[in-house]
């Protein structure tokens, strides 16, 4: 197959450095807080990435490290007043809870940053061995400057590598600008761990480096990332892996993630407009998520709006339909038939294909609804015969082990005229004019739906 590696800036043929063998890390959370749905897209496209690949016939190993030590970690658990560890533990499992909810199964190995000191100790004394890098007063520091290719991923070079510093790396007594942190000694009541250089804490950039040799080697197969991962953090563990193997490349190839814009706006909490994994699955189902994801070809942006979501919950919801009348074909045809066959091979085929130039899932996605448009035209004249039908529905649910789009139940939004007679129903109850209120009641149930009144006012569900 062909995979768009920002490496080289183009398509390149994917090639294992080990046979069949493929070794996938994946940058993972910093487990502070709720993952939101920007989140969900990049590690939705990953796990639907690793299930291909695997269906496709490559042994994968899917790594993700978690961040569970870090400025944003320190001060969350201070403000709350508990230890950043219990707090990174809490959100740690917020975080495995919500990827199996949006069924997030391909990750082979969740490794965590403070499981990893002995790894990363031993990486920064290599660096500081080879000249890499150098202490000060408050850590240790990688001089940018020493490595030759630094900016060669993210097309920068070291001196104007300047701008994208974070508060971990911010020390007055660093040789230049750009020059990361990899270990830093902490201050009074922050966690640390014994070291050769002093106490202290691991830094960003090191975890992955660390993490990633103790599974992989020193070079691997893919890496990938959501986009604003390229630099300084994808820059970084270039320079620290390649400076300590002496190997070029770290990774054959970089997968970049695009990101998720709500209505054209970052996704910010002083923008009002932070949509977590949770607050959406209030309104629809995992699935609507997942097919609203890959519907974009990964590496593209995505710009989410309420009005996208509806749109990938009916574009779901035809698929589902078309399924389920599928299943009840009870025609036999004898030697078959031909036209079914046809339109099931001819999309079938494309399917695949779709997939294996640079996975492109909006594009194989749009093969299965060319096929559930031609059958189901087909079978408004000439209909398929069971057979046919078992066959199609096989390669859906053979598309799916990818996809992961097929809900099992079949859930549908409540049409408008309920929703006007659950607020006639409302403003009766206000106004204590409880008959009526209950007249309403009864006509919804008799309708197949249920009322249920909750702490966020009366909600609908299909009985
Ligand atoms: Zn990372």
């Amino acid at each position: 197959m062909k995979i768009f590696n920002t490496l080289t800036g183009k398509k390149d043929i994917l090639t294992p450095i080990a046979d069949k063998k493929i070794n996938l890390f994946v940058c993972g959370p910093t487990v502070y807080d709720l993952p939101h749905i920007g989140h969900a897209k990049t590690y939705i496209v990953f796990d639907a990435f690793a299930k291909y690949l695997k269906q496709i016939g490559f042994a994968v190993f899917y790594l993700q490290n978690i961040t569970d030590i870090d400025d944003k970690i320190i001060a969350k658990a201070k403000e709350k007043g508990i230890t950043p560890k219990k707090l990174a533990s809490e959100f740690e499992k917020e975080y495995l809870e919500d990827m199996k909810l949006i069924k997030v199964d391909g990750v082979d190995k969740y490794a965590k940053a403070t499981d990893h000191i002995k790894e990363i100790i031993s990486q920064i004394e290599r660096l500081l061995d080879k000249g890499y890098a150098y202490k000060t007063d408050d850590g240790v520091y990688y001089d940018i400057v020493k490595f030759k290719n630094y900016g060669r991923l993210s097309n920068r070079t070291a001196l104007r590598a300047q701008d994208a510093v974070s508060r971990i790396d911010d020390t007055k007594t660093k040789k230049n600008k750009g020059d990361f942190c990899l270990w830093k000694i902490s201050k009074p009541e922050e966690p640390e761990w014994e070291s050769p250089f002093s106490k202290g804490r691991p830094g960003w950039h090191i975890e992955d480096t660390a993490i990633a040799e103790k599974y992989f080697g020193l070079q691997y197969d893919i890496h990938g990332g959501a986009r604003d991962l390229i630099f300084p953090h994808h820059e970084a563990e270039i320079a620290q892996m390649e400076a300590i193997s002496g190997k070029r490349p770290m990774a054959k190839y970089w997968m970049h993630t695009g990101f998720l814009t709500i209505e054209t706006r970052k996704m910010s909490k002083s923008y009002g407009n932070f949509i977590t994994i949770r607050d959406f699955l209030q309104k629809y189902s995992p699935e609507v998520l997942r097919f609203l994801v890959l519907k974009a070809l990964w590496r593209s942006p995505i710009d989410y709006s309420e009005k996208s979501a509806e749109e990938a919950r009916a574009g779901l919801e035809k698929i589902m339909e078309f399924v389920n009348k599928l299943a009840e074909i009870k025609i036999r045809k004898i030697g078959g038939d031909e036209a079914g066959q046809k339109i099931l091979e001819k999309n079938k085929t494309d399917f695949w294909k779709f997939l294996d130039d640079d996975f492109n899932t909006p594009k194989a996605i749009s093969a299965m609804f060319k096929l559930i448009k031609e059958i189901n035209k087909l079978n408004d004249k000439n209909p398929i015969c069971k057979e046919r039908a078992f066959e199609i529905i096989s390669f859906f649910h053979e598309a799916d082990k990818i996809l992961g789009i097929l809900g099992k139940e079949k859930k549908s939004p409540p049409p408008p005229t309920l929703k006007k007679m659950l607020a006639d129903r409302e403003k009766f109850r206000k106004g204590k004019n409880w008959q009526s209120a209950d007249d309403i009641r009864k006509k919804i149930e008799e309708l197949g739906w249920k009322i249920e009144d909750t702490d966020k006012g009366a909600v609908l569900t299909k009985n």
